[in-house]
């Protein structure tokens, strides 16, 4: 993210920096509109980065969030947990897996399904287990997920990076089948469906189904990280169900709980039993507070047929935004699925996001020239015409103010 212009004091001298923040403040939100303290509202093209699925004080989801925390926020994991099996079961049933280990965030669900791959390589007697990772990836920001990663920006300073991963490029079957040939320590492929952070980059259906047979062929585990295009924002409850393939491990987080923190990690049959008791574990993963949350949110899409508009609204959305800039010099590509959608300009843009804040509109630039939009998926047809009217405008002027680099 860009900093504001110019910082005149530090309005949060007790919040450590590591954001780059604008000086708004929200303070409440209904539907896909968020208000600041001065009162002014904005459209929320970003739904918290993915997040609020849907969107502000929803009135299916307040009330029973309300109910929960008036019953029970959380015991441990010492106890039986209905609600850890009642989310479960569902989210097997929509993947066509088996079983769900939860946990708290996306950076968690992906270290659990890497300490997945090593053990299921070391089970099989492979003691020093490597997985296949790459470029333009962004699987979070622990030690082991940043190495995970691959913007040497995130790397940059936590070095040395965990060891055991190999790097390819994405879309590149050839490429994925010489690492096949010549490194037998193999495990795992990780990567996720359409790459979030990296710039709204979507593997290809062919490929999806290339590296599916080839981890049957080497009997490797497909880890799918759909932590950001997982849950319905493509149109399907996961993106990989586009290409009629099923991975073997799927890490989920943002879009799960809608806004509630909780994240997951889903399992077939060659992944589900790998981590026995006193392998992992998390103190807070799985509370009833959070699992009420996806339990909701699940209900409450399928219900008001989230997915159905999450593929209206998104091609219409689409649609709009290639009407008015397919044809405007430095713009590069229009590219995403359902509502998670990627404008890639031919220069940095970073500044858009403040631009776009100023004209009333949440947004976020991600891999420094892809103006990303990830709204909550119960934006209907008017609030995307307003997106696109806000939007064009703003990039229209942008490039014509500045040069490509
Ligand atoms: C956001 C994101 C993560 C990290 O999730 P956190 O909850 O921030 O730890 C991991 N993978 C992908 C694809 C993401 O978009």
């Amino acid at each position: 993210m860009n900093a504001p212009e110019t910082v005149i004091a530090d309005p949060e001298p007790h919040v450590m920096h590591t954001y780059a923040r604008l000086p708004m403040a929200m303070s409440h939100g209904r539907g896909c509109w968020v208000w600041d303290t001065a009162g002014k509202r904005y459209l929320d093209g970003l739904g918290g980065i993915a997040v609020n699925t849907l969107g502000h004080a929803h009135p299916k989801l307040v009330p029973a969030l309300q109910e929960q925390i008036g019953r029970l926020i959380h015991t441990s994991n010492y106890y039986a947990s209905p609600l850890q099996e009642n989310l479960a079961s569902t989210l097997c049933e929509l993947s066509g897996l088996d079983r769900v280990f939860f946990c708290n965030s996306g950076l968690e669900a992906n270290e659990a399904a890497l300490k997945i791959a090593r053990k299921f390589g070391h089970d099989k007697g492979i003691a020093r287990p490597e997985i296949i990772v790459y470029e333009k990836a962004f699987h979070g920001r622990s030690i082991a997920t940043l190495s995970a990663t691959a913007n040497p920006k995130i790397h940059a300073g936590f070095e040395p990076l965990v060891e055991g991963f190999v790097r390819v490029p994405l879309n590149d079957v050839a490429a994925i089948d010489e690492v096949a040939n010549t490194r037998p320590n193999v495990v795992a492929v990780f990567l996720e469906v359409i790459q979030g952070e990296g710039g709204v980059n979507p593997a290809t259906t062919d490929y999806l189904r290339a590296i599916r047979r080839l981890c049957d062929e080497n009997d490797w585990l497909l880890m799918l990280d759909e932590v950001q295009c997982g849950i319905g924002r493509t149109g399907k409850w996961f993106a990989h169900q586009w290409a009629g393939i099923l991975p073997d491990v799927m890490p989920l987080a943002k879009g799960l709980g809608s806004g509630v923190p909780v994240g997951a990690v889903v399992c077939g049959p060659r992944a589900a039993t790998v981590l026995q008791p006193g392998n992992h574990g998390t103190t807070f993963g799985g509370n009833a507070l959070a699992m009420r949350a996806g339990i909701e949110t699940l209900r409450i899409m399928r219900e008001d047929r989230l997915l159905e508009n999450a593929s209206a609204v998104g091609a219409a959305l689409r649609a709009g935004l290639v009407r008015e800039l397919s044809d405007v010099t430095g713009v590069v590509e229009i590219r995403g699925q359902g509502l998670m959608l990627g404008i890639e300009l031919d220069r940095p843009c970073g500044e858009l996001l403040g631009r776009a804040a100023e004209a009333g509109l949440l947004l976020s630039v991600t891999a420094e020239r892809v103006v990303r939009l990830v709204p909550p998926l119960i934006l209907n047809a008017p609030e995307a015409d307003q997106i696109v009217a806000i939007l064009c405008p703003l990039i229209e002027s942008f490039l014509q103010e500045t040069v490509p680099s």
